[in-house]
């Protein structure tokens, strides 16, 4: 163990329990948002390759806290697991997802389609399947309009049970895409058991794709690989052309990240979208 003085020791403890109290109190708190309407869907809009349109955007959550100010998920999702909160905040998330979707559809963007994060949890739930299709009756998105995704993680689970949710889902109508795909341990074996629609290169093999051999070896095994399987292949944290041109070189399907937009409000979205159609 490490030598800490008296002084240090006291300090240290002294900012453990603030931390474990700031836990416990955002905890409260965060089972308070969704009432409280703290909570905030944005907007990362999606670019298909070769035709550079934008096809579409990933829903990501924020918490606008009151005293806290705006709050990554990054800070919140796992205690939101840890707590179970997680359901119904992303049940929340779908509905206001796809209600959102729905609109802009109906105002001349009929192509638009959305993707959802759902996590293991949620993917654990009995009545996922059903919630997932009340939602689509509710707000009357057509269901290829949606795309969930879902990481490696689940492969840890019960693979029978998932891969039969998976087939519901898929016979709802919903496409579903692996997310962070290179990031978890699990074996590649589930990529030909699960009906997958797209895989979602993860950011970290694309920030230095360009100037890092493996990196870029990485990521034309990943696209091969998908297309071999029949999948589409989308790749995420797209933050320069250089990228981009590595991409499109490659036949990667769709690109997400701040070299096309970060993640924008609702409002700022719909400029977006209006924005490039008279551009
Ligand atoms: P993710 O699903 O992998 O989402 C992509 C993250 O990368 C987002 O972070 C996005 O803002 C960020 N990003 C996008 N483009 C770039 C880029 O060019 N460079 C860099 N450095 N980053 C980029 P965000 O919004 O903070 O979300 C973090 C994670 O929180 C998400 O990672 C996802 O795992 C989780 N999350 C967000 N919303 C939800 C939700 O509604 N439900 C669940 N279960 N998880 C969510
Ligand atoms: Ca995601
Ligand atoms: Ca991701
Ligand atoms: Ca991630």
């Amino acid at each position: 163990a490490m030598e800490l003085g008296g002084g240090s020791y006291e300090f240290y403890t002294e900012e453990m329990s603030k931390a474990a109290a700031e836990h416990v109190h955002l905890g409260s708190s965060l089972s308070k948002s969704l009432e409280r309407e703290e909570l905030i869907v944005c907007y990362q809009p999606q670019l298909e390759l070769p035709s550079g349109r934008i096809i579409g955007m990933e829903a990501l959550l924020r918490w606008r806290h009151p005293e806290l100010g705006l709050i990554s998920p990054a800070s919140f999702i796992p205690l939101a697991e840890e707590t179970g909160l997680i359901v119904s905040i992303g049940e929340w998330v779908l509905r206001t997802a796809c209600q959102q979707t729905k609109e802009w559809q109906d105002r001349g963007f009929a192509d638009l389609r959305v993707a959802v994060n759902l996590s293991a949890r949620q993917f654990q739930q009995e009545d996922l399947v059903l919630m997932v299709d009340r939602v689509l009756g509710k707000t009357g998105l057509p269901p290829q309009s949606l795309e969930l995704e879902i990481t490696e993680s689940i492969a840890m689970n019960d693979e029978n049970r998932v891969i039969t949710t998976m087939h519901q889902l898929k016979r709802l109508g919903v496409r579903l895409a692996i997310d962070d795909f290179g990031t978890g341990y699990s074996s590649l074996s589930y990529l030909s058991r699960f009906p997958l629609n797209n895989l979602k290169i993860d950011q970290s093999f694309i920030q230095n794709v360009v100037n890092q051999d493996d990196d870029a070896a990485i990521t034309k095994a990943i696209v091969s690989l998908a297309k071999a399987l029949g999948l589409q292949v989308t790749a995420e944290g797209v933050e320069t052309k250089e990228q981009l041109a590595f991409l499109e070189q490659l036949q990667c399907n769709k690109i997400q990240g701040y070299y096309v937009s970060k993640p924008l409000f609702a409002e700022e979205f719909e400029q977006f979208l209006q924005k490039r159609e008279s551009a």
